[in-house]
């Protein structure tokens, strides 16, 4: 009679230390979910700031100086060019440039975008 009795106590113990079991599984999912949403939010918060760096600190584009799209063939982005009416070295006048019209930038109809950089200025 003692050891039938003896032997519901260590069900009942089993049966409690499942249950607690349970509740840390419980636990640890929930965390677990907040934890994934919170590093989420981290990552997200991280690529801004990363790539708000990038734009700080990277170096400008070579090929475009940092301007996004190439500079005027004509005048090589000085927006103006030297001409001579009379071929005459002395009488050299810098006048606006006619095919950037002083943008300083190659157009072809619109401002071409550099292509090292896709226009946005920095590698
Ligand atoms: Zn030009
Ligand atoms: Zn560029």
């Amino acid at each position: 009679m003692e050891l039938g009795g003896g032997g519901r106590g260590a069900g009942d113990r089993v049966r409690r230390q499942l249950q607690s079991v349970g509740r840390v599984a419980a636990y640890l999912g929930g965390g677990f979910l907040v934890l994934t949403a919170a590093s989420s939010v981290a990552v997200r918060s991280l690529r801004a700031l990363s790539d708000a760096n990038q734009r700080k600190f990277a170096m400008p584009c070579g090929a475009c100086e940092g301007k996004g799209s190439y500079a005027c063939r004509l005048c090589r982005g000085s927006a103006t060019v030297e001409w001579s009416p009379m071929h005459d070295p002395v009488f050299v006048s810098p006048c606006l440039c006619p095919t950037c019209d002083g943008t300083r930038l190659a157009t072809s109809g619109r401002v071409q975008r550099c292509l090292n950089c896709l226009g946005k200025g920095y590698a």
